[in-house]
């Protein structure tokens, strides 16, 4: 029996046997009801599974933290039906993000301004609590998911059927008492200190980035506008942030420096003091939050250990200055929802859940990468390496032609697409498309999940009988993409085909439903050749055998 060690050293009774019993409490066990668990349990329960969220506090946690998410989450979102376009939760600002000297002198300007490829706003604010307690909402809709509050694993068996979770189960009234949940999965959205990683025995590296900050979160009694509305003081006397903290709110950052009390400098006084410069007084706005983090960056070694799984902090920690740490998470549960969805149903092995980690440890090790490389630049606290800094941002500024920079792109690592074929591993591009009398983004005409686009023509005449077959099973679809005039079944209203396909040098993409690209191709003969290595990574099930005559 492969089975896992509890950290714990509290007694508890000896849980039931996995294996000894057919009856499931739930599909997916998911252990943290932050909003990667949450977001996990949403998708799998919309595809039918039970699950069961287990979330140690007993009352919602309501401080903010993470405040801004990208375009890809907006897409992910609106798989929810949340439009972060015009949902008043959620805010964007069509404007640059500012690093600026002691000086005031601009040293980068990043692109927060345009559409991002992916077809939504390249930023968007909001406040954590407000998204948490949304999905929580969209959990509770669910006949099959329910939110277990006041229950905290405290214990983790497995054997080749399921898993048992052992809880610390504390009731309205105070009372404690140990409870077990069988399951056929478990999932570890606990957090930093996860207790299912470590249960699973999965290693957390270390890669030695820390700094404290201080967190200011203000509610202003009037509008506060900020010019510019988002951007970076990378004064050494204190590397400060300003940014929107969402609807009606307003967010600091602050720098601990070295020699100083964090507990100190986090004192309702203290905070006041430090905003006061910026215009914000107790007078005209409420301390929502003050709060010292220590920003860390540390990855899972590896993300599986038979039926458990990691995914979120659990898996990944991020110092928050590119604001990825959570929308990494929110991949992740997308990630492991479609996959997971697949072997529940019986459409695919098991073993398809082991692409899951590889794929989502190299695509975060880049943000992780690039959180800290941001951090380096902006917490130096030294003068003279600063004005080093100032006068290297410049010099490259005002060399370059003027168009604010984008961050960059992340691409999967190794699992399910295939190497070497243009933009396989990264996120699809999304244009306005029309269809079946339907004009609007293309996941929302078309559809989402496992996609054939080809320029053109339907290329669904050019896949074989079996594939078409296995492309239905997984309930894939094919659509032709090109201009209005070209009797192709989805219109390319904005052209965003067109110029993809161009730039790709390919005539058909394989989408998949986290909206990655899986391959492209140029012919229909590489078209074919790339989707049976796709279909054969998935271990679809062969055709039930006819009944002989
Ligand atoms: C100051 C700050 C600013 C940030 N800003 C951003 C930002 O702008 N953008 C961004 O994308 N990210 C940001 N982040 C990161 C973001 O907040 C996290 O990545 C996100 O909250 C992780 O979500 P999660 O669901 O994985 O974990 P969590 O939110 O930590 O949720 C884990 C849940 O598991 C529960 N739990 C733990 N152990 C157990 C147990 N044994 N049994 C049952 N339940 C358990 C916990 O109570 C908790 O509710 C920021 C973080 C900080 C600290």
């Amino acid at each position: 029996m492969a089975t896992t060690t509890p950290t714990t050293r509290r007694r508890t009774p000896a849980p039931p046997a996995v294996g000894a019993d057919a009856h499931f409490d739930a599909d997916v066990a998911v252990v943290g009801g932050g909003p990667v668990g949450t977001l996990l349990a949403v998708l799998l329960g919309r595809r039918g599974h039970r699950v069961t969220i287990v979330e140690k506090w007993p009352a919602f946690y309501e401080q903010p933290r993470a405040i801004t998410f990208d375009h890809e989450i907006a897409r992910i979102l609106a798989i929810l039906g949340i439009d972060s376009d015009n949902d008043p939760a959620i805010d964007y600002h069509n404007d640059i993000y500012y690093w600026k000297n002691a000086e005031g002198r601009t040293l980068l300007e990043v692109d927060w301004a345009s559409t991002a490829a992916s077809g939504w706003h390249t930023r968007y604010w909001f406040s954590q609590p407000a998204l948490e307690k949304r999905l929580r909402g969209l959990a509770a809709e669910l006949p099959g998911v329910s939110t277990r509050c006041g229950w905290q694993a405290t214990g983790l068996q497995q054997d080749d059927d399921g898993v048992v979770l052992t809880g610390t189960v504390t009731s309205a009234d105070g009372t404690v008492s140990t409870e077990t949940l069988r399951a056929k999965y478990v999932v570890g959205a606990d957090g930093a200190n996860s207790f299912v990683r470590q249960a699973l025995d999965l290693g957390f590296e270390d890669h030695g980035f820390f700094f404290d900050w201080l967190i200011l979160d203000i509610i202003p009694n009037e509008p506060m506008p900020s010019e510019p509305t988002h951007w970076q003081l990378c004064d050494p006397a204190r590397p400060t942030t300003i940014v929107p903290g969402g609807p009606s709110r307003r967010r600091w950052e602050f720098m601990v420096l070295p020699g100083e009390n964090p507990a100190e400098l986090a004192s309702t006084e203290s905070a006041w003091n430090l905003l006061e410069p910026w215009g914000a007084t107790p007078e005209n706005s409420v301390l929502e939050r003050s709060a010292v983090y220590r920003f860390q960056a540390r990855w899972a070694s590896a993300w599986r250990n038979g039926r458990g799984l990691i995914a979120g902090d659990a898996a990944h920690l991020m110092p928050p200055f590119a604001g990825e740490g959570m929308c990494a998470g929110l991949r992740d549960s997308l990630a492991l929802a479609w996959r997971l969805d697949l072997v529940l149903s019986g459409k695919a092995g098991e073993a398809l859940l082991d692409s899951y980690g590889t794929e989502r440890a190299g695509h975060v090790q880049h943000y992780i990468n690039f959180s800290m490389d941001l951090g380096k630049i902006i917490c130096i606290t030294d003068p003279e390496e600063a004005a080093e800094r100032d006068r290297r941002m410049i010099t490259e500024l005002e060399a370059s032609d003027g168009t604010p920079v984008d961050t960059d792109i992340a691409t999967l690592g190794p699992g399910l697409w295939i190497e070497g074929t243009a933009h396989a591993g990264e996120l699809s591009v999304q244009g306005v498309v029309e269809a079946n009398g339907r004009t609007g983004r293309f996941d929302d005409v078309v559809g989402r999940g496992w996609t054939i686009i080809g320029r053109g023509a339907n290329p669904a005449a050019l896949l074989t009988g079996e594939q078409r077959r296995l492309l239905d099973c997984l309930g894939g679809r094919c659509a032709g993409i090109g201009p209005a005039d070209d009797h192709s079944d989805v219109v390319d209203v904005d052209g965003t085909y067109g110029t993809w396909f161009d730039a790709l040098g390919a005539e058909f993409a394989i989408l998949r439903p986290d909206f990655y690209v899986a391959a492209t191709a140029s012919t229909p003969e590489e078209l074919r050749a790339h989707l049976n290595t796709i279909l054969a990574g998935l271990r679809l099930p062969a055709p039930a055998p006819t009944a002989a005559k």
